[in-house]
This record gives structure tokens, C-alpha cells and sequence, in this order.
């Protein structure tokens, strides 16, 4: 291989800050006091913290040097894609960082606040033209929080009809969140398999679906990275016994512009801004996930839902259908900026590029691999490609040990073990923003660990050797981490 992307180095040890200081030390000076000394009371005294005494480089090289230990997506690839960190334009967070955006009060009246509630409503207006949907509510503030609201919307729809239903379709392809955002409404989740491409089965569908099941939850694309190319006719089932269509569109990094999901059947659906729209969240937060309804669905959205007469805009909380509130106030009103700020920056052109290149970076991962890596669906992908460490079965080399050993070449590992429905799966997102060269080079280091494989079975097994720890026990890094470096 001509160039890793990583080398060991300079990669420092570092202490506590309470093994680093020392008494006395002093992060600033300040000028001499030219009043007199007063004596504290010593119940005051003694109640402080126990901070230790620091100066500012040691202050400094302190954080630097715990910086250097993170790998994040602005320091390369990162093959977790959209899901977890895509790379975000810095303009975003400059300006949702605006004194007057990020200082407004939440609680301001509607006319002291007209710009805010702009962004919000322009905002609907733009997630509307992007999914086809008929309408918007910015609220929840996370994928699962949107699924949330779809799910209480869907049992609102269900009561005004008189229906009483229990069940929801959830595919075996669909995010572990549908389930659970179903069954905390109550509804028994009944998994769906998917067929041998990978996707929904009619027929399936069609013996499933009754007068007892509320609807189904898709995910489309669908966890294996692949488009749901019967939705239409799933939907036209769904409907046909009175129930409704969730679509879980958080992987809209896909197909931004270029799917109109009204036109696919679905009645509710979320997105990910923070996926998809701008929004680091590595760490787990902060995100946003709009629902987007269809007209019939609009009067059970939340309240209050931003509108616009004539010129001025307003809260509108006058609505007896609505499910009521799901977040205090505005939403995570930062993260509404900053997709506002993508969205407008990218333009629809720009979008709908964005999701070309993201699937055209993927498809040629999946095409390059392919040979030494298995693939279990052969055909097409959107913006992620799944394959699995089968191929490597008999060389006693799993997943874990290929991801590991990425790690010594300077990558961050993709995703593992995820969708469950492949074995020993390794899920690639490159995303839109990777230039060919990246991608060569992450291409070729697989091709190398694969190649390792054969020859050193060791060292992956071993893997990883060049980092500041060694392989993990992950059961006891996660149940009692080790903090301390
Ligand atoms: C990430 C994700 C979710 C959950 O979103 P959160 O914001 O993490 O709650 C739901 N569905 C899919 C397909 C996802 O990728």
C-alpha cells in the first residue's frame, strides 16, 4: 500500500489534571489587591471544590492532547455515514451561532420574534417540498421522538375513525426505534420479513395485514441500504384494510430530490436533520426529527404549529384535534437553524447532487469489494452497502477483527453487527462528501486487512496494535469504563 492513512506517533500520554497540577500553580496572574484582606469564613473556605492548580499551558496541552485521541469525521473518512456523523458545512453552526438566533428568548411574543418563527415556518415549507409531504411539525427533537409522534398521530387518525387497533407491521429491515416507538403506544409490533433481495414482500404484506393492525412502519431506504421497490403496491395493502403508512426517513441522505414519498403511499414520516441536514450529534445528541403528514393527518400534528398570515407570522395553538405538545417551546431550535442554513446554502439542485454522489460513493465501495468481501444482496444500493465476514469464515477472521484492524490503518471502523438480518454484517456509508481518493484509499486498506487475513491471521486477531489501547474487553469497557486514560 502506497500511503496509510494513519501512522503511530505523537499520540501523548496524558494525566488527570489533579495528577498534573501542582499547589500554587497559577492559570492567570492578576494585579496586586489595593484593598484591604478580608478573612473568609471558614465553613465557606473549606466547602470549594477540590480543583487542582493549573497553569494555562498545562490547561491547554491538557485538552489538545485529549483531542488528538478522538478520531471524528473531521479528521478522515468516516464510514459510518449519515447515521452517525456525515461531514457538516461549518457555515451551519455559524449561523445558528447568530447572537440574535441563539439569544432569542423561547418565550418572547410572536411579534418580538417574527424572524425566528420565519425560519421555522420556511423550514416546514422546505421539508415539505423535500418529501412531498402536505405538512410539518418541527417539534420532536430526534428520529425516535418522531416516530413517537407518528405513532400517537396514527392512534389520534384510528380513534376519530372509531377503529380500535392493536397491531403494527414492522420489517425485520426496519430500525430497532420503530418497534419500540410502536410499542410505547401501545401497539404489539409483528415483524415482517423481508424477502431474498431484501426488501418487502407483497404477498406477504397482503397475509398479514388486517382490520386489527394499525398500519406499518418502513424504513426506506431500508437498514441493508436498499430501496423498498414495492412500497407503492405495500401501501395500496396497508390502506385497502383502513390502515396507514409510517415511513422512518431517516436515511433521506439517499434520496433527497429525488423521491417524492406522498407519491410512495406514506401518510406520516420523520427525517433526521441531524443525519441528514447538518447537525454534528456524534455523543448522541443534539438532533431534531421533524414530522411530515399528509392533509388528512395535518389537525392531529402538535401544537403550536407555526403559520403565516399574510405577513406575520404566529404560533397557532387553537387546534382540538392535536395530540398536544411533544417539546417544550421551539423544538431544538439550534439544529432547526442549521438545516435551515444547509438547505438554503445547498439549494434543491445541490440536495438532489448530494444524494447522487452519497449513492454513487456507496455503489462504488459495494462494487470494488465485492469480490473480497461477501455480499448478500447483489444489486444496486442506495447510500450504504452491507456486506459480511463469511468469505473470511474459514480463516477464523470475523468482522470484529477486520474493524479493529482498520483502526491501525488510521480508519474509524464502520458499522458492525448492523442490520441483524446479515450475519457478521459490515455496513459502509461513505456519504456525498468523500472524494475518490479517500475512498481509493479506504478501498485499498480493506483490501490489505483482507489480504493480512491469509497471510498473518495474528495480527488481526491482534488488531488493534498501534493505538494507545490495545483490543478491549468491550463487555467491561462498557459496564465499568476506565476514565482515567
Ligand atoms: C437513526 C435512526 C433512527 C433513530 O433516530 P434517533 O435520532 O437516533 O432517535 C430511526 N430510524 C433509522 C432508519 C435511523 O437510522
Amino acid at each position: 500500500m502506497k500511503n496509510a492513512a494513519g501512522t503511530s506517533g505523537l499520540i501523548m500520554n496524558e494525566p488527570l489534571l489533579w495528577e498534573r497540577g501542582k499547589k500554587g500553580r497559577k492559570g492567570m496572574s492578576i494585579p496586586e489587591h489595593d484593598v484591604p484582606m478580608v478573612q473568609v469564613d471558614s465553613a465557606v473556605q473549606g466547602a470549594g471544590p477540590d480543583f487542582p492548580d493549573l497553569s494555562e499551558v498545562d490547561v491547554v496541552r491538557h485538552y489538545t492532547r485529549l483531542s488528538q485521541w478522538n478520531f471524528g469525521v473531521d479528521t478522515g473518512l468516516y464510514p459510518l455515514g449519515s447515521c452517525t456523523m456525515k461531514y457538516n458545512p461549518k457555515t451551519n453552526e455559524r449561523q445558528a451561532a447568530t447572537p440574535a438566533i441563539a439569544g432569542a428568548h423561547p418565550m418572547l411574543d410572536d411579534e418580538y420574534a417574527q424572524g425566528t418563527l420565519k425560519i421555522m415556518y420556511d423550514l416546514q415549507q422546505y421539508l415539505k417540498n423535500i418529501t412531498g409531504m402536505a405538512a410539518a411539525t418541527l417539534q420532536p427533537s430526534a428520529g425516535a421522538q418522531g416516530e413517537l409522534t407518528g405513532m400517537l398521530i396514527f392512534d389520534a387518525y384510528h380513534r376519530s375513525k372509531g377503529s380500535k387497533r392493536n397491531k403494527i407491521l414492522i420489517p425485520d429491515t426496519a430500525h430497532g426505534t420503530n418497534p419500540a416507538s410502536a410499542a410505547l403506544c401501545g401497539y404489539k409490533p409483528v415483524p415482517v420479513a423481508s424477502n431474498a433481495d431484501g426488501v418487502l414482500d407483497v404477498e406477504t404484506i397482503r397475509q398479514l395485514m388486517d382490520e386489527e393492525t394499525a398500519g406499518i412502519m418502513v424504513t426506506n431506504p431500508n437498514t441493508l441500504g436498499l430501496f423498498e421497490t414495492n412500497i407503492r403496491e405495500v401501501a395500496e395493502i396497508v390502506h385497502a384494510k383502513g390502515g396507514l403508512v409510517y415511513g422512518d426517513g431517516a436515511n433521506m441522505n439517499a434520496i433527497m430530490g429525488i423521491v417524492d414519498l406522498s407519491k410512495c403511499g406514506v401518510d406520516v414520516m420523520h427525517l433526521n436533520l441531524h443525519k441528514t441536514f447538518s447537525t454534528p450529534h456524534g455523543g448522541g445528541g443534539p438532533g431534531a426529527g421533524p414530522v411530515c403528514v399528509t392533509k388528512e393527518l395535518e389537525k392531529f400534528l402538535p401544537i403550536p404549529h407555526v403559520l403565516k398570515d399574510d405577513d406575520t407570522y404566529r404560533l397557532d395553538w387553537d387546534n382540538p384535534d392535536s395530540i398536544g405538545r411533544v417539546h417544550g417551546y421551539h423544538g431544538n431550535y439550534g439544529v432547526l437553524v442549521k438545516a435551515y442554513s444547509y438547505i438554503l446554502t445547498m439549494g434543491a439542485d445541490g440536495l438532489k447532487k448530494a444524494s447522487q454522489l452519497a449513492v454513487l460513493n456507496a455503489n462504488y465501495i459495494k462494487e470494488k469489494l465485492k469480490t473480497a468481501l461477501y455480499l448478500p444482496y447483489d444489486k444496486p444500493c442506495m447510500h450504504e452497502c452491507v456486506f459480511s465476514d463469511a468469505k473470511q469464515h474459514e480463516l477464523k477472521i470475523t468482522t470484529l477483527d477486520i474493524a479493529k484492524r482498520l483502526i491501525d490503518y488510521g480508519f474509524h471502523p464502520p458499522t458492525v453487527y448492523f442490520p441483524l438480518v446479515v450475519q457478521g454484517a459490515i455496513m459502509i456509508e461513505p456519504t456525498e462528501t468523500e472524494c475518490k481518493e479517500d475512498i481509493d484509499q479506504f478501498i485499498e486498506t480493506i483490501l490489505v486487512i483482507l489480504e493480512e487475513a491469509k497471510e498473518n491471521p495474528e495480527i488481526l486477531h491482534e488488531a488493534p496494535t498501534r493505538t494507545k489501547l490495545k483490543r478491549l474487553d468491550e463487555t467491561l469497557a462498557a459496564r465499568k469504563p476506565c476514565l482515567c486514560g
